[in-house]
């Protein structure tokens, strides 16, 4: 195998391991138990199906665990690492994996290094080494020295050659500090988890409290032993945990196609419950391609297009870091809209930096929001500063006027800051130059904003969730763009990073309510933010794509990297990426999230009340001393079998977004039986086990009837003892359980729609799994070997028409409630 630029991970577990570990859990142990039991009774068959369902949960468990595995396999690939090389004169982007000894490396802040790399050129370089030392203070760097793989550029830019790859590098040489990947549980899964449990308990008393009946009743002890074991296997919901899988891993991959890569699986509940998403201006709310428009030199706005500038395109030009070569473009988008402005009037960075080469820079960052380099210019050494306006004007001291040198006076200046007023207040983004401490002029870039991002926050806004820019540009242009995209009407509404530095965390929380637009703000604000939204009573995603950014990616209850422009840093500290960059994206991923939330929900109640259904059933009959309405092996059919496809349809189901974005997020302490599930669970359980009571004592009740015998119990139990009339009203019993939960599981997709006002082509699983089960129930009472093995009766056609009709109940049920909903609306 070729050397690749990877670390090994650990060996994945066996397809028999996953088995085994698919089989380690206590509802199998529920079924065990039961077979052994069955074994000891010579009931042969029932081991037989009980084993047969063991085996068929484990596969199909390992299956899905695979396809799971599989999806998140495909989702790290899409979030693994790259590398900028230099190669034959251009840079390119390339996976991290294909790197080789040799290859030169570029560098810069958020870069994860991606293999161990001997630098040739380092400027301001920082490195954090925790990942190697456990020292998180960043150490500084500069040519000669070697960064390591893993490691974390936190500061500055630089440039190497790769020294070893893969586990030839330090990391790899110490592979049991491999992080090993966090339990992937989420909240609801746990707790889920915990139900099981006390579900598996409650079985195995109610077998005691029946078994314990029926001895003081006097009744046969092996025969009640079968019934026992029958109500056992009725209590537990052995489909749950597997369903549960499922739907979570289809809704992630729904979610990865939609644009949004989920890195911590808990993340995926939390997103229901998000009521105010903080997000980035530059690139999410807005399309991040910046040109400039407009600059002002001379006391003079000029349109960009209309002139060339005398003395500002060296500067902005020379004092930049993008690289735009033919189609290639590489770098911030703002200095991209430099160049190409440049290179509009023929002024390009190739040619100027031969004449004026550098030979110093401090790179931009968020937090200085200004840029310097030095160059050799005529023999001697001149710098050239760009960033914000104020930063930028707070360290001149001259300004340059039609070739002269004039002092900057306070009149000056204010004339300075009426033009970035002006500009500011279109929306354009400002950056001002200075060579020196000589101030040349200003430069007004456009952003437009995304067409999809005002659909977004409307939406949002419908689904009482609030929007929130944050940006590091000028107050003006950050409300005229907010204004664009309804998020503000009023000055009011925005605070600036220094009003905020004013506030105390008290006041910050009162005023917060109130506030649409964070300007000027630098990452260290972002925390603040965060947590004064959550102080008062948000639950707040937050969006990021610099080093800077990753405290506060992780104090957000949801925190976002960017996909494309985002730092490795911010992604590794991120909840979610986004592929796209975009705000919409946030959007399709919290109706997903509440979706997710919204399907599990639905497949677990209709789950419970089917199971809820058994139990009555079952519970019923034998308190009132019958004959045992199911065998164990028909409730194992239907639990396995009939409900859980449904079950997976439900948990598949296609939301309509409408829907699902009008009501306000949920309350992420919100129990899954919260808005009538409990009533949801019993009504339709105890509604089944009606239907199924019924459909079990038609034939005795019929006979009782034509034999003109009084219709007492006693008698009931006698007609139940012939072994055909038995076989039969446990036929009939097992169909209609079976069937009125297909029909229970269509009510079930949308509880506050009328069967005929669904779209139900929206849910094509659903169709397959009715036929499907409807198939399969009618295989086990026409065909001989199955008829043998569960000890049905075929049944005949006006039987079959009756027991449809009965099983259909729950879907009868279903509209009335509808009906007396409405009633209650308009009354
Ligand atoms: P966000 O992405 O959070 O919306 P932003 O992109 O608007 O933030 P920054 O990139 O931090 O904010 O930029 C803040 C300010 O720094 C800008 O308003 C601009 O004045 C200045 N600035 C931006 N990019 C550069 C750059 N490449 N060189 C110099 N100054 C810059």
């Amino acid at each position: 195998m070729k050397n690749e630029n990877r670390l090994i991970e650990e060996a994945p577990p066996s397809v028999l391991e996953k088995f085994v570990s698919q089989l380690n859990n206590p509802f199998t142990f529920v079924l065990f138990a039961a077979a052994a039991i069955s074994l000891l009774l010579s009931e042969y068959s029932d081991v037989i199906v009980i084993l047969a369902v063991v085996i068929f949960n484990g596969v199909f468990g390992v299956i899905q665990e695979g396809k799971a595995e599989h999806a998140l396999a495909a989702l790290k690939k899409m979030t693994s690492p790259t590398a900028l090389i230099r190669k034959g004169g251009t840079v390119r982007r390339v996976p991290a994996v294909s790197l080789e000894p040799g290859d030169v490396v570029l560098l810069e802040a958020g870069d994860q290094v991606p293999a161990d790399i001997q630098l040739t050129e380092a400027s301001h370089l920082a490195v954090e080494e925790s990942a190697l030392t456990g020292e998180s203070l960043p150490v500084h760097k500069s040519a000669g020295q070697s960064v390591f793989m893993s490691t974390l550029i936190t500061d500055g830019r630089g440039e190497g050659v790769v020294t070893k790859i893969g586990m030839d590098t330090e990391i790899g040489k110490i592979a049991a500090l491999i992080h090993k990947s966090e339990s992937s549980q989420t909240p609801l899964q746990k707790r889920l988890g915990k139900l099981g449990k006390s579900l598996s308990i409650l079985a195995l008393v109610l077998c005691a409290l029946l078994f314990a009946l029926a001895l003081a009743m006097g009744r046969d002890v092996p025969e009640m032993l079968v019934t026992a074991i029958s109500l056992a296997v009725a209590a537990v919901p052995e489909g749950l945990p597997a369903i549960v899988t499922i739907v979570l891993a289809i809704g992630v991959s729904r979610l990865a196609s939609a644009g949004t890569i989920v890195r911590k699986m808990p993340s995926v509940e939390t997103l229901g419950s998000v009521s105010v998403v903080c997000s980035d201006k530059t690139g999410t709310l807005t399309q991040n391609r910046m040109t400039v428009t407009a600059y002002y030199e001379n006391g003079k706005i000029t349109s960009a297009s209309e002139r060339k500038p005398s003395r500002l395109l060296d500067g902005f030009v020379l004092c930049n870091n993008a690289i735009l070569a033919g189609r290639q473009r590489i770098g911030d988008p703002t200095e991209l809209a430099l160049l190409d402005w440049a290179a509009s009037h023929k002024v390009y960075k190739e040619a100027l930096e031969i004449r004026y080469p550098r030979v110093d820079e401090q790179p931009f960052s968020s937090e200085a929001r200004r840029m310097a380099t030095r160059h050799k210019k005529n023999g001697r050494l001149i710098s050239y500063i760009k960033g914000a306006s104020d930063v930028v004007l707070a360290k001149c001291t001259e300004l340059a006027s039609y070739g002269s040198v004039k002092p900057l006076t306070a009149s000056a200046r204010r004339t300075i800051e009426q033009a970035v007023e002006t500009m500011s207040g279109e929306g354009l983004r400002v950056l001002a130059l200075a060579e020196d401490n000589v101030f040349l002029g200003l430069v007004g870039m456009k952003d437009p904003v995304r067409p999809e991002s005002l659909p977004a926050i409307r939406r949002f806004r419908e689904a009482g969730i609030q929007t929130v820019m944050i940006t590091g540009d000028h107050k003006n242009t950050a409300f005229s763009i907010a204004k664009e995209l309804e998020l503000a009407d009023q000055p009011s509404q925005c605070l600036t990073g220094e009003e905020l530095d004013r506030l105390s965390d008290e006041e910050l929380e009162q005023k917060i309510t109130n506030c649409r637009v964070f300007a000027r703000v630098s990452p260290g604000h972002k925390v603040r933010i965060v947590k004064a939204f959550q102080k008062s009573g948000h639950l707040a995603a937050m969006t990021g794509d610099g080093v800077n950014d990753a405290p506060s990616l992780k104090t957000a209850d949801i925190g976002i990297a960017m996909g494309k422009c985002g730092t490795d840093v911010a992604k590794g500290a991120a909840d979610m990426i986004l592929t796209d960059d975009n705000f919409a994206t946030i959007e399709k991923a919290i109706a997903g999230g509440r979706g997710i939330y919204e399907n599990i929900r639905k497949s677990v109640l209709f789950l419970l009340s089917s199971n809820f259904g058994e139990i009555m059933t079952m519970f019923t009959a034998v308190a009132a001393g019958l004959a045992v309405p199911l065998q164990a092996i028909h409730i194992l059919w239907v639990n396995l079998i009939t409900d859980s496809l449904p079950a997976l349809a439900l948990g598949m189901d296609k939301n309509e977004d409408a829907l699902l974005m009008h009501d306000p997020p949920r309350d992420p302490e919100e129990s899954l039986m919260a808005h009538g599930g409990w009533f949801c669970t019993c009504f339709y359980g105890f509604l089944i086990a009606g239907i199924s009571l019924f459909a079990f004592l038609m034939l005795p009740v019929l006979m009782l009837r034509q034999m003109d015998m009084e219709l007492t119990l006693g008698n009931l139990r006698v007609a139940l003892e012939t072994p055909a009339v038995l076989a039969r009203a446990q036929t009939y019993a097992f169909t209609t359980l079976g069937v009125s939960q297909l029909f229970h599981a269509i009510g079930m997709r949308n509880q506050r729609k009328s069967i005929f006002e669904m779209n139900h082509l929206q849910n094509p699983m659903m169709f397959l799994a009715l036929f499907l089960g409807l198939g399969l129930q009618a295989a086990v009472t026409e065909i001989p070997v199955l008829i043998r093995i569960f000890g049905t009766a075929p049944l005949a056609l006006h039987e079959w028409g009756f027991l449809l009709a009965l099983s259909a109940v729950p879907l009868f049920a279903h509209q009335l409630l509808l009906l007396r909903k409405s009633g209650k609306k308009k009354g």
